[in-house]
Order: C-alpha cells, then structure tokens, then sequence
C-alpha cells in the first residue's frame, strides 16, 4: 500500500520530457472531487510491473483520476496541429489529455501513459478539458476489442469516474480514461513545427521518432526517407485491418494519426453492420469525407500532410525533395492492396497467392452490397453446410456464382488430405481464425453505456468486454452478441466523445 514511507513508484523514464524540451507544456490534473474506480485492465497492468496489488478500489481511483500520480510521473502536454476536415488549425495540443510519463514494460519497451478527461491544459482554448463518462467507456470497449481483433491500437488501462459533473448540452457525470500508447506522436505534432518554420525541431523530432519506434532507418543511406517510408507501411496495414474489420473511425482527421500506426481518439467510431461502402456514422461527418471506403484515401492525404513536413530533411533542393517523397508516399497505395488482399485471402480461407483473388474478394463484397448482408457475419457464414449457406446467402443466382468460383479457387489449392474439400476442419479452422464472431455491435456497445450512466449499472459494460476478449470463438449463450441490431435500432449516429 502506498504512504509516506513507501510511495506509490512506476517504472517511469519519460524520454520525451527529457529529450524534447519545447514540445510540450508542464500541466496537471484538476482536482477530481470523489473518484470512483469503474475498470482497471489487470492484464496490462501486469505487463508493466505496476505496483497495485493490495490497493483499494478508491486508492486506484486516486491515482488514474490524477489525484495522485505515482513517483517518476512528470505530466504534460504535447503541442500539436492538425487538419481537421481538410482545414489547418495551427493550435490544437493536449486539451483533455495529459503525457503521464512513459512506462517501460517487462521486456523493456517504451509506452506512453495518458490521462484523458482530467482537466484543463494550457492547450484547452475554450474547452473544459474534462471528459463525460460515456465517451470514456466507448473508448476502453472499442480499444480493447480493437486490440483483440488484432488491429494496431491504443490499449484501456483504465476508467474512473471523477464524481464532479460536465456541462455539455446538460450536466453529466465526468470521467478519466487511462490509456496506453507506442507513443502519442502525431501527423500532426510535425505539422505543427513544420508550420512555423521551426526546420530545427521538425528533425529533432524526426531524430526522437527514428530512435524510439523505427531505430532500423538509422542503418539506411537515408534515414528520414527510410522513417517515412516505414510509417506508410504501418499506416497501410493499419487502413487495411479497419477495412477488414468493418471499422469506420470516423475523424481521420491528422492529428488523429498516429506516427506508429497504431489506432488512436476513437470519437464517433463505429463497426458496420450491412455491407455498404459509404457507411458514415459520425454526426459531423456530413459530406462524408471519413466514410467507410474512403478510409485508404484519407489515410494518403494524411500522410502527404506528413510528407510536406519532412521535406526539408529529404533534400536541400524542394523540387528534388518531392520527387523523392513522392515515390515513397505512391508506394501506399500498393501496399494497402497488398495488406488488404492477404487479409482477405485468410478471411475466405485461402493459403496461396492466385492472379485472380482480388477479383474474388471484391466479388463476395459486391453480394454482400446488393443482398444487404451482414459484413462480419458473413465470412462467418461461409463455413456454414453446403445446404445451409444457400439460405444464409438467400439463393442467389449471384452468390450461387460467386460460391462456385470461390469452391474452384479452394479445390485448386493444393492441400493434403482432406484439406482438399471446401470446407476441409482446417480451412474452417483457419477462417474462423481471422473472422470474428463477435465485434463491439453498435445496439449492444450503446446499450451498456446508457445502463452505466443512467443506472450506474455496469454488468453489460462488464459482460460486453469479457465476451470481446475473445472475439474468435464461439461460445454456447452469448447468440445476442453476434447477431445485427434489430432494426428498430435505425441508422447508427455516433457523436464526437467531447
Ligand atoms: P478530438 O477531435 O477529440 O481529437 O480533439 C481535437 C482537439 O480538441 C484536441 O486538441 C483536443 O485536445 C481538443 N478538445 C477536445 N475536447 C476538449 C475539451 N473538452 N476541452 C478542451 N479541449 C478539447
Ligand atoms: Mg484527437
């Protein structure tokens, strides 16, 4: 138990403080009046050696509300820009959120812990750097079954409620959500150096970034190209695992990527249902620019942000500079292809690489837009009895077409044994593996969040993330959770989680 003889210590050592002056503002906690522990990740918690066994539940609450940070904690916040929409605000930063310190894990790797929701910041403009509840529980849900899924994302430490109210358009209960990030760099905390000409620090933070997450480009002839082009990669993998996973993120906005690829601000994000390439959830989305399908293009226009900012490190001469970046920036758009298409191979099974597969792919999406299917259940459903997927699929002439090409494409597959047939134990196996049966549903995910805060009944917000820790296996009792909103749930919108 923490007191005076023997504090509370994590296994901080916050290089960012240490080696970027500059970036960052010194900033603390507001004061939460009564916080309450709502969740602690026990399993991350263990992946970081972190002293809390034999602590109460409201001593928890004291240290993840920020009332009382743990030694070696030097909590910030960092600067950063963004366009937001297609627009540039030069001054966006750390508002709601403050840089904990940074946590290494047992293997010696380096985290970022952040505090979301607790209180004003010298960046918070007119915000009150607060956090409502429910955004709060959003975030850790949809992290931790992102994480699950697979997809490179933030991870949920924590959740608290502060005990004080947020004034949105009423009163609400206010929370403060822990997370753990590869690091919080941004597009946009390039852009924001970039933009006021300070060249110094745009390669000062190059330099961090190399250091920290992609230490291979210092043996490249040309280290700042070589961290770009690094990042395209973890950046088009990442667009390919949404897409895959039927994720819409909804403010794609640059300051919302991540220089890691990881996930991160999960707002007004949501899980499609039927398959519809122009799925848009968010409220404030109103054109559409973060739909569904033009995730891939946003995530490129993104990172031509990013490559603007580098520029000057690429070449002294600009015309030369571009010549350069671009290339690296063109190969995202092949390599997404790539990610994307290897993920539908596993998804539907297949082991080997055919000239014919996007073809194939991109014909199952297109039954799945005209008989308005299900998108996760779907690839589920392709492991269904012969008999049975007819139905499932509605009796189609056009799955019926789909389906024979699909059986001839696996038939040729050259696997021994009875691996040959469609629906060998292996290749069931193998899809059921990279097809989830449970994803975080929009009815169930809004469900529990409005139990938690109008009831301060958290057993669905409990249940709903014991069942999305394993989101591959089907389990016997839990049918509610992979089947698709009824339909008197309507069009999804979701709302910024400001
Ligand atoms: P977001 O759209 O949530 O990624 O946030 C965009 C910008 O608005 C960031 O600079 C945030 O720190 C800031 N922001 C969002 N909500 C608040 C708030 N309640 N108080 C202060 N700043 C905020
Ligand atoms: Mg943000």
């Amino acid at each position: 138990m923490p007191n005076k003889t023997n504090p509370l210590k994590f296994n901080f050592d916050n290089s960012l403080v240490r080696e970027l002056s500059g970036f960052y503002v010194k900033s603390s906690a507001e004061h939460a009046q009564q916080p309450m522990l709502v969740k602690l990740n026990d399993q991350l918690a263990k992946q970081f050696n972190l002293p809390l066994d034999g602590l109460t539940p409201n001593q928890l609450a004291q240290i993840f509300s920020g009332n009382q940070l743990p030694i070696g904690a030097e909590p910030v916040a960092q600067a950063y820009s963004g366009h937001q929409f297609g627009h540039f605000s030069p001054q966006l930063g750390d508002g709601r959120a403050l840089l904990v310190g940074e946590l290494l894990d047992k293997v010696g790797k380096r985290f970022d812990l952040q505090l979301k929701g607790s209180g004003k910041t010298p960046f918070s403009r007119g915000g009150d750097g607060k956090s409502a509840l429910a955004p709060v529980l959003r975030e850790y849900i949809i992290s931790e079954a992102m994480h699950k899924l697979n997809v490179p994302t933030t991870r949920a430490l924590a959740a608290v409620t502060t005990g004080d109210n947020v004034c949105r358009e009423k009163a609400l209960a206010g929370g403060v959500f822990a997370r753990i990030a590869s690091s919080h760099v941004r597009v946009g905390t390039f852009q924001f150096f970039a933009a006021r000409g300070e060249l110094d620090k745009v390669k000062q933070l190059a330099d961090y970034v190399i250091n920290r997450h992609y230490p291979k480009a210092l043996n490249a002839s040309k280290p700042y190209l070589a961290m770009f082009e690094m990042i395209v990669s973890n950046q088009a993998n990442l667009i390919a695992k949404w897409m895959l996973t039927g994720f819409v993120h909804g403010v794609m906005n640059t300051d919302n990527m991540t220089i890691t690829g990881e996930t991160i601000d999960y707002g007004p994000c949501a899980f499609m249902d039927i398959y519809n390439p122009e799925t848009v959830f968010s409220s404030i989305d109103k054109n559409g620019r973060y739909a569904y399908k033009n995730q891939p293009n946003m995530a490129l226009w993104n990172l031509a942000r990013l490559a603007e900012c580098l520029l000057p490190l690429i070449n002294t001469d600009d015309n030369t500079a571009i010549e350069i970046i671009t290339i690296a920036l063109n190969q995202f758009t092949e390599q997404y292809k790539e990610y994307w298409l290897n993920g539908m191979r596993k998804k539907l099974g297949l082991t080997t690489k055919q000239p014919n597969d996007m073809a194939l792919a991109e014909g199952f999406l297109s039954v799945l837009q005209h008989q308005n299917i299900d998108y996760t259940n779907s690839f589920r459903n392709l492991t269904a009895s012969s008999k049975k997927i007819m139905v499932l699929f509605n009796n189609t002439a056009l799955f019926k077409q789909w389906y024979n090409d699909w059986k001839n494409r696996c038939d040729a597959e050259s696997m021994s044994g009875d691996a040959k047939s469609i629906l060998s134990d292996e290749r069931v196996k193998r899809m059921n593996a990279a097809n989830p049966i449970y994803i975080p549903r929009n009815h169930l995910v809004e469900a529990a969040l409005k139990a938690a805060t109008s009831d301060g009944d958290y057993s669905q917000f409990e249940k709903l993330i014991s069942v999305l820790e394993n989101p591959f296996k089907q389990r016997q009792g839990l049918e509610k959770y992979a089947a698709p909103a009824p339909q008197e749930f309507g069009n999804y919108k979701s709302f910024c989680g400001t």
